[in-house]
């Protein structure tokens, strides 16, 4: 009997904290069939495809190896996760700088050899700035080319309610939206609960909660990044779950509604810049931006963050 056809290849460039993470979620997700890690430090990247496949007696069949750039090309999905961390007393500007002098040097052999179906997700910080980036210099269709954007703080958001309201994260429709960074927006007038809408839920709830205080937990939300290197010195657990449900909305044709960071054509009055919105994603990358019924002061903090974004973006020589 002919052998089956490898379904479902994951490339993921970077082998540090985010990128093994990631492969050690997606391997237990049992999505996916083949994950090459690729990173500059090529022993590194070995040392994680040994230690990962170690464990494939416990897990659904996935062949894990280091490899090169050449081994992203017939990947359905390549994710970005390498990146150069900040030197002392680098500034954030100097950083993103040599950021996209790697993004310039790494995206043109991603994409020599790519098929025309890969999707690319970046991950790296910034990550708006860096999506909009590898978007220029691959020359893709913008459809193709998406961010992880904030779809980490949604879950945070997601967390947040789910503690104060005593609820399933998984039943609390919520969205944080904009920058992934400080100028996000948590939109307050399209989150639910089981299909109420949450001005109408909260009073009613009973709970003893903080919610009263709706910017002690947008600080909570936009601050969890910075709380946890605090202590530990980088956040990896929760992105790679994040980037594992990007994945798998791609490779299994899921058209899940994600907060990714894309293209802005419009949305809000915003353009040319990559932010994240709720977003249908399925096997052709982004199939459409939906578009949310914002309230005054939310659509003024969205185009508050792209303005922000826009800034950033005219500094570079991009
Ligand atoms: P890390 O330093 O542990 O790993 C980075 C890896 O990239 C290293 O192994 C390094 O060797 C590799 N690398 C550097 N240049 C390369 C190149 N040209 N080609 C291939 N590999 C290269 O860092 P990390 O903790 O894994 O974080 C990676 C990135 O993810 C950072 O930018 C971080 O800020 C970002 N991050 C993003 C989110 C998000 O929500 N978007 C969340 C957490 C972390």
């Amino acid at each position: 009997m002919p052998e089956r056809p490898v379904k479902g290849k994951v490339a993921i460039i970077g082998a540090g904290d985010v990128g093994a993470t990631t492969a050690y979620a997606l391997m237990q997700s049992g999505s996916v069939s083949e994950i090459a890690l690729i990173d500059i430090d090529h022993e590194k990247a070995e040392g994680e495809a040994m230690d990962l496949r170690h464990g494939a007696a416990f897990v659904k069949p996935v062949d894990i190896y280091a490899g090169d750039y050449e081994d992203a090309w017939d990947a359905d999905i390549v994710v970005i996760t390498a990146g150069a961390s900040q030197k002392p007393g680098e500034t954030r500007l100097e950083l993103l700088e040599r950021n996209v002098d790697i993004f310039e040097d790494m995206v043109p052999r991603i994409t020599e050899g790519l098929n025309d179906n890969a999707i690319l997700l970046v991950v790296t910080n910034p990550v708006d700035i860096l999506s909009y980036v590898t978007w220029k210099v691959s020359d893709l269709p913008w459809q193709r080319v998406i961010g992880t954007g904030t779809v980490l703080d949604t879950s945070r958001f997601r967390n947040v309610l789910s503690k104060n309201c005593n609820v399933d994260a998984r039943n609390i429709h919520a969205y944080v939206i904009g920058e992934h960074g400080d100028s996000e927006v948590l939109v307050w007038s399209a989150t639910h609960m089981a299909g109420v809408p949450f001005d109408d839920y909260c009073p009613v709830c009973e709970e003893d909660c903080d919610l009263q205080n709706r910017e002690l937990i947008a600080e909570e939300v936009r601050g969890a990044a910075y709380e946890i290197i605090d202590r530990k010195g980088a956040t990896y657990y929760a992105i790679a779950l994040a980037a594992t449900d990007i994945i798998e909305s791609v490779v299994r044709n899921e058209n899940s509604i994600l907060t990714v960071s894309t293209l802005m054509d419009g949305q809000h009055g915003v353009e040319d810049v990559y932010l994240s919105t709720p977003t249908v994603l399925n096997r052709g990358g982004v199939r459409r931006i939906v578009d949310l019924d914002l309230s005054d002061s939310e659509r003024e903090q969205f185009v508050e963050s792209a303005k922000v974004l826009r800034s950033e973006l005219d500094k570079l020589d991009i």
